[in-house]
């Protein structure tokens, strides 16, 4: 791992200039009386051109990617973004004003139908509005739209399931669409019990949010069983399709019992993401929830593609304009490149990695759960002498990023690995020979792994002060 540079200021020298501006062909009589002016300025450091560029490309160094490792994130999706993807989003071919008229935007409009056209096929839902722009976002949609078609039935039920594996995204997402959140505790599997949820069923109930395959790898196998309680007791089904990625060209959650469900574009179709976006959660609803999705709406009438606002039903605009268009572009390029054909080898692959890891890894970690996994795997942290944060630490001195840590939150010092279907053998394997010399490490000199990161700019950090206080400039005077 690379060290931190010096400082740019410490290499400045006076006159060791970089540029050169030229005469000023402007008066030299400032326009600015002398005490709005900024003095602190006066500070810049003076460098040659050589040294500037070496200050930027070793900070640039310092960056960890997926165009540099593999980022085992679990529920994170990290696969690699093809480049393909980036060229056709900054193509000027699609770069349009968002109020240019419809006529000449033909294109941008096809993209969007043909993508959603796309989710339909993978999904079996009826429509997906393409509008919310993360995850989150998604769930929060899919939510108010339960609610606006629970009222319209004359039905103001107050209640959202979920299930204590759920990522902490959707109880927060139905809090805010006005819901009260009841856990519902998995079983010694790691999945819901239908016998268990019924025990929650009320009038009071207006849906259940699930994640499928869960947060923990698993496979949520009564998803029919609970699809069927729930619309018996008059309540929805919502997926989180985070996990998607395990059943793309495999299983249609439509078939299932889903009524509505999100998808992470940025996650499942290839996005660069972290460090707050930009993504996209489309939402795809059931036939009868169709009415009311967001607006507005592309649709196509004779062979042109025109945008529909005012949809009576539709619980309105969730954002601005068309959601964030450019990661839309990088979904659809990512399914035509692989194709009808080749999707379903995108889940068959995550998931013979995923459990390739899990094979290898099991001897020497604590799994849980016994359960097949699909594309991600969860240890924990259970028989070891260090905590899980020593081994992510310690993954950074061997310049790998670590796993998701400590979630879900059923399992102890959680070790959450996603490999993705992009890693080679190759990859996964010098991954597992670092996780076998750090866990023996923490047999043999387990102080050593509680000093990790030693390797990096930066040691351990007090995280909440490092998230809540950033530090995100220098100046001269200020300690780092
Ligand atoms: C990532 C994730 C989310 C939230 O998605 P964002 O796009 O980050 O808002 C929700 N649920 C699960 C299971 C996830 O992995």
């Amino acid at each position: 791992m690379n060290k931190l540079p010096p400082l740019i200021f410490e290499k400045s020298r006076d006159g060791k200039i970089g540029h050169g501006l030229g005469a000023s062909q402007v008066p030299a009589e400032p326009a600015l009386d002398a005490d709005l002016r900024r003095t602190e300025i006066a500070d810049f450091p003076q460098v040659s051109e050589v040294e500037i560029v070496r200050h930027y490309m070793a900070l640039a160094r310092l960056n960890y990617s997926l165009d540099a490792g593999i980022y085992p994130l679990g529920s994170c999706t990290m696969k690699y973004n093809p480049k393909i993807n980036e060229k056709l989003a900054a193509a000027e071919e699609f770069q349009a004003h968002p109020y240019a008229p419809h006529d000449l935007v033909q294109g941008n409009l096809e993209l969007m139908a043909r993508l959603e056209q796309w989710l339909v096929a993978l999904t079996g839902l009826a429509g997906f509005t393409l509008a919310p722009a993360a995850g989150a976002h998604g769930e929060f949609t899919g939510m108010l739209i339960i609610r606006k078609f629970l009222q319209e039935q004359g039905d103001a039920r107050r209640v959202v399931l979920i299930p204590d594996s759920a990522h902490g995204t959707n109880p927060s997402s139905a809090h805010f669409a006005g819901y009260e959140i009841r856990e519902v505790p998995s079983n010694a599997d790691g999945i819901i019990d239908v016998n268990v949820l019924q025990s929650f069923l009320d009038g009071q109930v207006a849906a259940l949010m699930m994640t499928n395959p869960n947060t923990l790898g698993i496979f949520e196998k009564n998803i029919t069983a609970i699809a069927s309680a729930l619309h018996a007791n008059g309540s929805l089904l919502y997926m989180d399709g985070a996990n998607l990625n395990a059943l793309l060209g495999i299983v249609r959650p439509g078939d299932l019992g889903v009524d509505v469900m999100h998808i992470n574009l940025h996650k499942t179709f290839s996005t660069p993401h972290g460090g707050g976006g930009p993504g996209s959660g489309p939402v795809g609803v059931a036939s009868h929830l169709l009415p009311f999705l967001p607006v507005p709406r592309v649709v196509k009438s004779g062979d042109k593609y025109r945008v529909i606002y005012d949809n009576p039903q539709s619980i309105g605009r969730i954002k601005n304009f068309y959601g964030q268009f450019l990661v839309l572009i990088r979904a659809l390029a990512y399914l035509s490149s692989l194709g009808r054909e080749n999707i379903r080898r995108v889940a068959e692959d995550a998931v013979l990695n995923a459990n390739y890891l899990r094979k290898r890894l099991q001897p020497l970690l604590d799994l849980p759960y016994a359960a097949d996994t699909l594309h991600e795997v969860v240890f924990s942290d259970k028989n070891l002498p260090v905590k899980t944060l020593d081994i992510a630490k310690r993954l950074l001195d061997y310049g790998v990023h670590p796993f998701t840590i400590y979630f879900p939150l059923i399992v102890h010092g959680a070790m959450m690995i996603e490999p993705t279907e992009t890693e080679s053998k190759e990859t996964l394997d010098e991954f597992i020979a670092i996780m076998e010399k750090i866990l023996q490490e923490a047999r043999e000199h387990p102080e050593q792994l509680l000093q990790a990161p030693q390797q990096t700019p930066v040691r351990r950090l007090d995280e909440t002060l490092a998230a809540r206080k950033p530090v995100l400039r220098w100046r001269k005077g200020e300690n780092l």
